[in-house]
């Protein structure tokens, strides 16, 4: 059986990342299967763990990073994030397709230790729609969301390093063309593995 292939996929705080992930994830023609993630962060109102991430204390966190138990970790917005190695590994192995939501320091590591991982990066159509985005969710306050929009500034300059840039204008638009990009990939993946594996 052929390896799995690992999706990576980034894009500032407001860009629509987590519900494209969620749509990628419920669809089950994608066969794909979320990492989850450990974080240091305080849980949010609706999520699970064990499910959204594994909540950790920082000693825990630092303890597992220095034993090589992270693929990759980063902080972000003062809290501690980091990627099971062990786990995306196994699902890799395993045959099974890979999804990480994780932000772009983690990713352009996660493209150095893997480098045929596909790499995805959400934009926005506009900075006003992603200010308006990041109003409308009521999360932040006004100051945070300048920082979320100066932190998106830096964001942005990683996305030439990624493999494809996807703007989310019409959710269902960007998750179709994502969804395209993720069958051509395992189309062209498996016919070189047949390459590879025919006498010649
Ligand atoms: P949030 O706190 O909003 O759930 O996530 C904050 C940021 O951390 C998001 O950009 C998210 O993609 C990123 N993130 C989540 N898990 C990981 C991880 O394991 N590693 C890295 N580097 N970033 C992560």
């Amino acid at each position: 059986m052929s390896n799995g292939i690992l999706f990576v996929m980034s894009g500032p705080s407001g860009t629509g990342k987590g519900t494209i992930c969620e749509k990628l994830l419920d669809n089950k023609a994608n066969d794909l299967f979320l990492s989850v993630s450990s974080t240091t962060r305080e849980k949010r109102k609706g999520e699970t763990d064990g499910v959204t991430y594994n909540y950790t204390t920082e000693e825990n966190f630092k303890k597992m990073a220095e034993n090589g138990e992270m693929l990759e970790y980063a902080v972000y917005s003062g809290n501690y994030y980091g990627t099971p190695k062990k786990t995306v590994e196994d699902m890799l192995l395993s045959g099974k397709n890979v999804l990480l939501e994780i932000e772009p320091q983690g990713a352009l590591k996660v493209k150095d230790a893997f480098p045929e991982a596909v790499l995805m990066f959400i934009v926005p159509p506009t900075m006003k729609e992603l200010r308006k985005r990041l109003s409308e969710r009521g999360r932040e306050t006004e100051e945070q969301i300048e920082r979320r929009l100066d932190a998106a500034k830096w964001e942005f300059e990683q996305s030439p390093r990624y493999n494809y840039i996807f703007v989310n204008d019409s959710l269902e638009e960007c998750v179709a063309e994502i969804e395209k990009t993720i069958r051509e990939t395992a189309k062209s993946r498996s016919l070189v593995d047949r390459l590879l594996n025919e006498k010649y």
